[in-house]
């Protein structure tokens, strides 16, 4: 394999766990935040110290949210960009295969055996 484009798809996997990653995380923060904004509407009665924590956990949640929420989209914009270089210069060996839909469909892929772009 061209040296280049192996370092690229290298590359790709590592966006691609990334974005795997902070997807999973910023799904957590969402629930995080949900909870502590239940708890704080049934806890606003009272006030105090405790208030005053919750209200600085859910401050900090919802900057923790808009900072992955900016990773996320800085990784998309690298996949985005690896993908066109390595589909652009990769000496594609493209291979077709089949895969069984249902036992009455199947569909063509073709993709690249180097770099696992697909044709389309
Ligand atoms: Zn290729």
């Amino acid at each position: 394999m061209d040296k280049h484009i192996e370092q690229l798809v290298k590359i790709k996997v590592i966006h691609q766990k990334n974005i795997r990653s902070l997807t999973i995380s910023l799904e957590q923060k969402r629930i995080d935040l949900d909870n502590i904004t239940t708890f704080l509407s049934d806890y606003c009665a009272r006030s105090g110290d405790e208030a005053d924590y919750l209200f600085k956990v859910k401050h900090s949640l919802e900057m923790d949210r808009i900072s992955i929420g900016n990773m996320l989209k800085d990784q998309n914009d690298a996949l985005k960009i690896v993908s066109q270089l390595i589909k652009k210069y990769c000496n594609h060996e493209w291979i077709i295969d089949y895969i069984d839909i249902d036992v009455e469909k199947t569909d063509k892929i073709t993709y690249c055996k180097i770099c696992e772009s697909s044709s389309l």
